[in-house]
């Protein structure tokens, strides 16, 4: 019984169709084990008991609304939030998945499953450069390709993001190193508001929106 918990935390990282064997999954086991034992202790403060694999699904689904979380996982698999977001929403699919395949229907619907409250919500979506709200309408997406070619000529690292790194005592040259990183392992595209996308347009010839 020791291990029910494990098991089923590599049931969700599977169900993400993630290797054993990659570093990511080992972090995301781990916080999902970790997650869910808070959820038991919260619950049993309010005389609630839940079965181990319901804790470790809850804690799974809810990985997008716990922001130490997100953080680690940027930090530990050099993630940008961005596709730390993405990995907490894949997770929260597959937990639905595995709470479906199990019959887990009051699971499925508790909290953790509902799309996001309001407040969670971000009411317009932010350039991933500089973090200004944008409309989908504004908005630039650039392949994860065109980005890195950008960054090479010095584009993409916002002076806000620099600054954050920074306070947190990593000296700035070390910070615009981990940030060019970071960005540089990004698959995903990129969305830019209109000030960016202005200054990415200039450096870059191939640039089409
Ligand atoms: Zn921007």
């Amino acid at each position: 019984m020791l291990f029910v918990r494990r098991r089923w935390a590599l049931r969700v990282t599977e169900t993400m169709n993630l290797e054993a064997t990659n570093p990511l999954t080992t972090e995301l086991v781990s916080m999902i084990i970790q997650g869910s034992k808070q959820i038991e202790k919260m619950m049993k403060s309010s005389n609630v008991k839940i079965a181990k694999p319901q804790l470790i699904l809850m804690s799974a689904a809810s990985l997008r609304s716990n922001r130490s979380a997100l953080q680690r996982l940027m930090e530990e698999c050099r993630l940008t939030a961005r596709d730390a977001g993405t990995i907490a929403q894949e997770a929260l699919k597959a937990a639905g998945t595995l709470a479906r395949e199990y019959k887990f229907d009051e699971l499925l619907r508790s909290p953790s499953f509902q799309p996001s409250p309001p407040h969670l919500q971000p009411i317009t979506m932010t350039c991933d450069v500089c973090n200004a709200s944008i409309t989908e309408q504004d908005a630039a997406r650039v392949s994860a390709e065109q980005f890195r070619a950008l960054l090479t000529k010095g584009f993409g690292i916002d002076e806000t993001n620099i600054r954050m790194l920074v306070e947190t005592g990593i000296p700035r040259e070390q910070a615009i190193e981990l940030l060019t990183r970071q960005y540089s392992t990004s698959q995903s595209d990129w969305l830019l508001c209109t000030d960016c996308a202005g200054k990415a347009k200039n450096l870059s010839s191939e640039w089409t929106r």
